[in-house]
């Protein structure tokens, strides 16, 4: 890093741009010797260039390289969850829905299913 210097040689601290009293987001790495870096973190980042704020990432999809099928896609796994919210939602409603075909549904029944109903309308 180029630190200022004085004349004597010894580091001004208070020409420092990014000194120990700078209030910004510094770099959160861990230098070899087990303190965090001083850095400043890059814009909208948690390290600084040195440390991998540059960096977007590991490739996604099938450019990883610990890619094997697809089957644990960000995709397919948002479609399961779905999938199963429908289910479970489907699910609370059957009964409710046999109470009002037999006749034995209250007016609790009536206003939890069309609730119910509601929110299976925004699924699909
Ligand atoms: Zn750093």
């Amino acid at each position: 890093m180029n630190k200022p210097m004085k004349a004597d040689g010894r580091a001004n601290i208070e020409r420092w741009k990014f000194g120990p009293d700078w209030p910004g987001r510094r770099c959160s790495a861990r230098t070899r010797s087990g303190k965090q870096c001083q850095k400043p973190a890059l814009k909208g980042k948690k390290r600084c260039q040195l440390h991998g704020g540059k960096s977007t990432g590991a490739p996604t999809g099938a450019n990883n390289g610990n890619w094997k099928h697809g089957q644990f896609t960000k995709e397919v796994l948002q479609r399961q969850h779905r999938d199963r919210a429908v289910l479970q939602l489907l699910r609370t409603m059957w009964p409710l829905i046999a109470k009002l075909q037999g006749g034995t549904a209250t007016t609790a029944d009536v206003r939890n299913l069309r609730r119910l109903e509601a929110i299976f309308d925004n699924y699909e």
